[in-house]
């Protein structure tokens, strides 16, 4: 069993509705247990500035699975949710990316772990920060709290939700 992070970013349409949806499907996928979600903060978009802002989250969930299956896991739930990929960073219903896994470092053409981006968002390290600071990101040898301590990105964020918004339906384990 194996720790990972995920972070989950949505600026279009009812981007709440989104992320609830998307969470309600990923702690749905056999090989995974959730085991906490961050609150919900608002983020100005990054690379690509024409667009509405993003709500972010991150969760953490048990893995056990393959890290490329899960990975067509998640696309499969952003296919669900109507994602069209046109402008890369661009506007998008459901953005799920894998942050974290333990101490994985992995590269291969279809992914690669722990998020190249991860030490450089705000939107990412804030909330990851917030469930997980003392978590060890081996492959860039620092807790999460130290990378967010040091990260030069400025850009805007402000806290939106709480956490338990995102996880007013229960599920049955
Ligand atoms: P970014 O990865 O910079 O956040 P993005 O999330 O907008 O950009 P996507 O269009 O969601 O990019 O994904 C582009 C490709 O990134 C995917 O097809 C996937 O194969 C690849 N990828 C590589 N590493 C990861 C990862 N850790 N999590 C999710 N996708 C990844
Ligand atoms: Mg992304
Ligand atoms: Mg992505």
């Amino acid at each position: 069993m194996a720790r990972v992070f995920l972070g989950l970013g949505s600026n279009v349409g009812d981007r709440l509705w989104y992320l609830r949806q998307a969470v309600d499907f990923i702690v749905n996928i056999p090989g995974l247990t959730f085991v906490n979600i961050s609150p919900v903060y608002e983020t100005e978009p990054v690379g690509y500035s024409e667009q509405a802002d993003f709500l972010n989250v991150v969760a953490e969930l048990n893995l056990k699975m393959a890290p490329e299956n899960l990975l067509s896991e998640l696309q499969e739930i952003e296919r669900a949710l109507g994602r069209e990929r046109e402008i890369r960073w661009g506007p998008r219903t459901i953005d799920i990316d894998i942050l974290a896994i333990d101490a994985l470092y992995y590269n291969s053409p279809r992914l690669r772990v722990p998020h190249p981006e991860l030490a450089n968002r705000l939107f990412v390290l804030q909330p990851f920060d917030d469930i997980a600071a003392d978590y060890p990101v081996f492959a860039l040898g620092k807790t999460v709290h130290r990378l967010l301590e040091m990260t030069t990105d400025r850009s805007k964020i402000k806290y939106y939700l709480s956490s338990q918004t995102l996880l007013n339906q229960p599920k049955e384990v």
